[in-house]
Formats: structure tokens, C-alpha cells, sequence
């Protein structure tokens, strides 16, 4: 049982992945550590409970990874998904450091697992963690436990004390024990963004926000971000950039995970409640463009779409927890969906029609395409035609936010004034911005966790023991 009197060297807020790598990092550093969960034990670890893979470079192929992926390569696929909406120095300091993750976070009792098939194409890119997510985080508390960080679960920190970019104490909420004050003399903010508050999406999306279903924790509200930018602490970032996907719209509002998410748009095509095209969705191969859908979906009327395929590719993709709904005829889907059957019939017929023949290869974008419709599918587009025909409606699924706090190399706190803070650092989707302005790549928001994590755990040490 923590001694919450005691004036702890670093005090982290959050219990993800961000969190435990930066409680594990400054303990091994020297320093007393107290972890501060928000969430009941039973649901410790925020949105890492749902990860499966992270993304690190590597410069030639490993036990589970088929192939190197460069420091360069990285560095060009992040430039191009956010279209140059990052922080280069930041970012290829992360993408450098995550060369050394792949082994650190096995040293902290982490297992891989060999990738994935099918149609992720993550195989060189992306390593799995053995078990998923919740198994990752089992190990994260494990050792940390056994190197002696302290910490406390359904602990909501809903008060922060600072002076002139100085951290000085957090109020601390329990159940039973109510309200007290924490001590410290480093903090290091780990408490995800604000994707489950959504009257704060309300803000930057009005009322369409209410149609957005949240794939991950709902204590994710975002209090800490909000406390530290009205506390004198720069922010970063678009606050309507987030990280959302289609996920399947009878999913739950909240921590329905990565089951609701739906890969299978590359396989047909996308309508919405006009049963009209709105993107191509041929347009990248699937791990670079999967997490634009949502954006796409939440711009449509009453944030509603329905991915309409075929028969013939029912196995081509992983099966989701939601059945697709099937019709005989298109007109019988069409009913089923609540759509126009006469405007469906003429949206598939249309795009049947510009189908130019090729050689079908869901890996490469390859030479299947559209011509003469607009917008085209640009690749692996075939003729829906064989019955039963298939549909998942969708929503937007809403990941992670992109507003955060400015931090420099140090994963040290930037104040409004250009200053880095006297003793306050951040890691994980609180300051996510920094390095995605815009879009995604599979596995970064684990790799901005880990890396930013174990940097900000061992200089928060550092910060608190005068080093
Ligand atoms: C379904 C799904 C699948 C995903 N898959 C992947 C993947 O495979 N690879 C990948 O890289 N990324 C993935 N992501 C994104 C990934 O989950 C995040 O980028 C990453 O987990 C963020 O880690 P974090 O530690 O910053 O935040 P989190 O893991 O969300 O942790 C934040 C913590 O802060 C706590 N907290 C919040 N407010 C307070 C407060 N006031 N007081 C105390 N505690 C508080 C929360 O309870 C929570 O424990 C996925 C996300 C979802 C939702």
C-alpha cells in the first residue's frame, strides 16, 4: 500500500503504455515512482488494452519481422501520411530511438509474435505483441511492480498545482479515501487525449460528434491536457486531427476495440445514405489509408456509410464481431439497409461499368481500376456481381485525439512562452501531435508511447534527483 504523504521523486499520471514506460524507466533510473491510474484495475490501460503491434525501424529482418525498414523509410512514410504535418526533429528522434525499443521493451518482460497475414501487409513493418495489448500491459505492471513503482488504480487526478511552468502537487480523487494532495518533484503526464469527451469534440465537430462511437477507454476525457494548457503549457496540433476509422456502426459506444473495425474497403466500394460513391477506395494499400475512412465518414450525412461488396471476397479480409447483412439482389440489400433501391442499383451498375480489366493483387496497387466514374477506384477494383450482396454499415470510430502539450527531445513540457518546463514531461497520445499534424500509420501511437514514455521516465528521474 502506497504511502501518498511521501513526496514521490516522479509522479506519473496514466496507466497505458506511455505511462508504464516512463514509471519503469525512471525507477530503473533510481527514482521513487508513483503511477497514478485513473481506471479501476479491471480496466488499467487505456487504449494500449486494445493495441496489437507497434512500428519500429530496423535495419534487417528479425525473428518475427520479415524484412529491415529504415530509419529513412519510416521517416518517408511519416512525411507522407501527415503531409509533412510533423515535427522533423522530434520525429526522427523517435523513429532513431525506436531501433532500441524492439529489444528495450522485451527487457521489460514483453514478448513479440510473428505478424499477422492476411490483408494488413505488416509483416516487415509492424511487430505483434504475443497475447495483444492487455498481455503487453500485464508485463509493463508486472515489472514495474517487482522494480517497486507504486500504484494506485481508480485514482483520478482532478486537479493540477503548478507555478510558472513548475509542477508543485496533483489532487487526487479515490472512491473511498476522497480527495488529497500528491507530492512531487517530477511529473510525467501519460493520461491520453480527450477522444471519449464528446462535448469537447462537440467544439471542432458540432453535433455530428454524437454519432461518433469511441473505439477504446472512456477515461480518456482528456482533464489532464486540459488542466496543463490552461496552466501555462503550449499546445500542439489540429484539435479536429484525431486518428478515426470506419468501425462497424452496431458497435458499442465505447471500448469496443479493434473487433468493430472494419479492413474490407478495398474490397468494394463505399455508399452513403444517398447509396452514392464519395472516395476512392482504392487509394493506398490498406495499413497507409485505413485511418482516413472515418474522417470520410464523418463528413457524410448523419456520419452513416455502408461498405458493399460482394460474395467472392468474403474471406479476403478478417472476419469482424458484426455479420455483414446480406441480400439476394442488390434491390433486397438495399431494403435492408434503409437505402434507395432504384439509387444503389444505378451506384453499382455504374461503377460495373467503368471496371477496366487486371490482374487483382491486394498487397501492390495494382492495375485494377475505374475509368470514367467519378470518384474512381484507382485500384483493386472488380465488378460486384455474384449474390448474395454483402454490406457493414459504418461510423466514424474514433481512436485517439492529435491536440496535445509541445514537448522538445526531452519529452520536457514547451510553455506558451518558448520555455521547456522546470519539471513536467509528457509521453503517449498527450502528446501525439508533435509528431502526427495529420493522418496514421499502423503502430505509431505505440511507438510515440514507448519511446516518449521511456525518455520522459529517465529524464523526469534525472530532473528530481539534480542530475
Ligand atoms: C481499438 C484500438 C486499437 C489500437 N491499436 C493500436 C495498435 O495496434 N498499435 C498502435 O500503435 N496503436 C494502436 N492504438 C492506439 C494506441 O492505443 C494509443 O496510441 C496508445 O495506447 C496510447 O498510449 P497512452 O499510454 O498514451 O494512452 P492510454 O493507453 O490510453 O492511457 C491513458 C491512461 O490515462 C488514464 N487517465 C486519463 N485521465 C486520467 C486522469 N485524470 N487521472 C488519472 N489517469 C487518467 C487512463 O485511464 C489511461 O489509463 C489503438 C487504439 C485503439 C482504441
Amino acid at each position: 500500500m502506497a504511502d501518498l504523504n511521501q513526496k514521490f521523486d516522479v509522479l506519473v499520471i496514466g496507466g497505458g503504455n506511455a505511462a508504464l514506460c516512463a514509471a519503469i524507466s525512471a525507477r530503473r533510473a533510481g527514482a521513487s515512482v508513483l503511477v497514478l491510474e485513473g481506471a479501476p484495475k479491471f480496466y488499467r490501460g487505456g487504449n494500449t488494452r486494445h493495441t496489437r503491434n507497434m512500428r519500429c525501424a530496423h535495419d534487417a529482418a528479425t525473428d518475427i519481422l520479415t524484412g529491415p525498414y529504415t530509419e529513412e523509410e519510416f521517416w518517408d512514410d511519416l512525411l507522407r501520411l501527415t503531409g509533412g504535418q510533423t515535427d522533423e526533429e522530434l520525429a526522427k528522434f523517435m523513429i532513431a530511438e525506436s531501433k532500441d525499443i524492439l529489444n528495450w521493451i522485451v527487457e521489460q518482460g514483453v514478448r513479440w509474435q510473428p505478424s499477422l497475414g492476411g490483408t494488413l501487409s505488416l509483416g516487415r513493418t509492424n511487430s505483434f505483441f504475443l497475447g495483444g495489448g492487455r498481455a503487453m500491459l500485464n508485463a509493463l505492471y508486472l515489472t514495474a511492480e517487482r522494480l517497486g513503482v507504486e500504484i494506485v488504480y481508480d485514482a483520478e487526478v482532478i486537479d493540477l498545482e503548478i507555478e510558472q511552468g513548475m509542477f508543485l502537487s496533483a489532487k487526487l480523487k479515490q472512491p473511498i479515501d476522497g480527495v488529497s494532495d500528491i507530492r512531487a518533484s517530477a511529473l510525467v503526464a501519460a493520461a491520453g487525449g480527450f477522444e471519449a469527451n464528446i462535448e469537447w469534440l462537440k467544439q471542432y465537430w458540432g453535433e455530428a460528434a454524437d454519432n461518433f462511437l469511441i473505439r477504446g477507454t472512456p477515461y480518456n476525457r482528456g482533464s489532464i491536457l486540459k488542466m496543463l494548457l490552461d496552466k501555462g503549457v503550449q499546445d500542439i496540433g489540429d484539435p479536429t486531427q484525431c486518428h478515426a476509422v470506419a468501425i462497424d456502426a452496431r458497435a458499442p459506444k465505447f471500448d469496443g476495440g479493434i473487433i468493430t473495425r472494419h479492413d474490407s474497403v478495398v474490397f468494394g466500394i463505399v455508399v452513403n445514405k444517398h447509396a452514392q460513391r464519395f472516395y476512392d477506395e482504392g487509394e493506398d494499400i490498406w495499413p497507409k489509408r485505413y485511418a482516413i475512412w472515418g474522417r470520410l465518414v464523418a463528413a457524410q450525412p448523419d456520419q452513416i456509410a455502408y461498405i458493399i461488396f460482394d460474395s467472392t471476397v468474403v474471406t479476403s479480409f478478417m472476419p469482424t464481431l458484426f455479420s455483414p447483412i446480406a441480400g439476394a439482389t442488390i434491390g433486397e440489400l438495399a431494403g435492408k439497409l434503409e437505402l434507395d433501391p432504384a439509387a444503389l442499383e444505378k451506384t453499382i451498375t455504374d461503377f460495373n461499368a467503368a471496371v477496366r480489366p487486371g490482374t487483382f493483387d491486394h498487397t501492390i496497387l495494382d492495375d485494377c481500376r475505374t475509368e470514367g466514374i467519378t470518384p474512381p477506384k484507382t485500384h483493386w477494383a472488380r465488378r460486384i456481381e455474384t449474390p448474395p450482396y454483402l454490406a457493414y454499415p459504418v461510423r466514424p470510430g474514433i481512436t485517439f485525439t492529435y491536440l496535445g502539450i509541445r514537448v522538445n527531445r526531452q519529452a520536457r513540457m514547451v510553455m506558451k512562452d518558448g520555455k521547456p518546463s522546470a519539471n513536467m514531461f509528457a509521453a503517449g497520445e498527450i502528446m501525439a501531435g508533435n509528431v502526427l499534424g495529420k493522418g496514421y500509420a499502423a503502430g505509431i501511437g505505440m511507438t510515440i508511447g514507448s519511446v516518449f514514455g521511456r525518455v520522459a521516465g529517465r529524464e523526469a528521474a534525472k530532473n528530481a534527483r539534480n542530475w
